[in-house]
């Protein structure tokens, strides 16, 4: 690449990953160190922030579930102005910028005053839960499709989700933002057809020192989301590409639970027989 990777008066959309430092991408670290000032949504942690140069200007903008710090054109507003004022700005958002991430209002707002924008993207949460599962999102014969779903929905409004085309076996469905609607998700999708027994599996705070992973199946989400979730973001992945998890032995599994607070626990003995660990894996 030729010349500076970004310029004064432009804005970068950012992925910055699941949280791990380590999963950003280097473009996106060679953004943070040209910048000279970084917008951050609450999702990006205290390890990727540690990236960014001291000296650079860091404006927490996050937004969490029912924790508005700051509403978006008030967002745009900011991103404007500093880009206006001459600045090289970042906008750092958890996992790509592209998935859930309110991008394509900040580019609308910004396009509409003639500020260029561009994007770098990350590495989104679904795929950062699979890979620490050890698992693959797409399997071929059986996991065809992979879905994007967010389960956000404002208080006192029903999730308004095409469940038919939701309740599909061969597909991969990652829930983005989905907690408190998990009794919903559950059941409708087991209303729409999907079986009660279809593997799920709870990662919250994927790729950070806290992840805690919880493989439990459809008709057990709620129970699983209630009763063993703290207040971290968390991903649901459902289908049965989440049944073949990669494991090697008992011995394994074990040690993985201790090592990542993973429970099959509680609930194991609901759990299909064929999905116990073998030597095989
Ligand atoms: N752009 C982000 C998603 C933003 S929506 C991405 O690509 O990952 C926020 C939701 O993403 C959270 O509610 C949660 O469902 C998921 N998420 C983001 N980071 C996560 C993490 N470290 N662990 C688990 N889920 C995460």
């Amino acid at each position: 690449m030729t010349g500076p990777i970004s310029n004064p008066g432009e804005v970068w959309l950012v992925g910055a990953g699941p949280g791990d430092p380590d999963l950003l991408t280097l473009k996106a670290e060679k953004l943070l160190r040209a910048a000279t000032i970084v917008f951050h949504d609450a999702l990006v942690g205290p390890g990727v922030l540690d990236r960014v140069p001291a000296g650079v200007r860091r404006v927490p903008v996050g937004k969490r579930s029912g924790r508005h710090s700051k509403d978006q054109r008030a967002i745009n507003d900011l991103l404007a102005e500093a880009a206006l004022a001459g600045e090289r700005v970042v906008r750092l958002k958890g996992g790509d910028p592209s998935i859930f991430g309110r991008s394509a209002e900040e580019m609308e707002a910004l396009s509409a005053l003639g500020i260029p924008v561009r994007i770098c993207p990350g590495i989104t949460a679904a795929s950062a839960a699979a890979a620490s599962a050890g698992m693959s999102l797409t399997l071929r014969g059986l996991a065809r499709r992979l879905t994007f779903v967010t389960a956000h929905v404002r208080a006192g409004e029903e999730l308004d989700l095409d469940w038919n085309t939701l309740a599909d076996p061969q597909a991969t469905l990652a829930v983005y933002m989905g907690k408190t609607a998990a009794p919903t998700v559950s059941r409708r999708l087991i209303d729409a057809g999907l079986s009660g027994d279809t593997p799920a599996l709870v990662v919250e705070n994927v790729s950070l020192p806290e992840e805690r992973r919880f493989a439990t199946r459809l008709d057990l989400l709620p129970l699983a989301v209630r009763t063993a979730l703290g207040d971290g973001p968390a991903l649901i992945l459902i289908g049965q590409a989440v049944k073949k998890k990669k494991r090697t032995s008992v011995a394994e599994i074990v040690g993985e639970e201790r090592a990542s607070g993973e429970m099959a626990g509680d609930l194991s003995s609901c759990h299909d027989p064929d999905d116990r660990p073998s030597a095989t894996g």
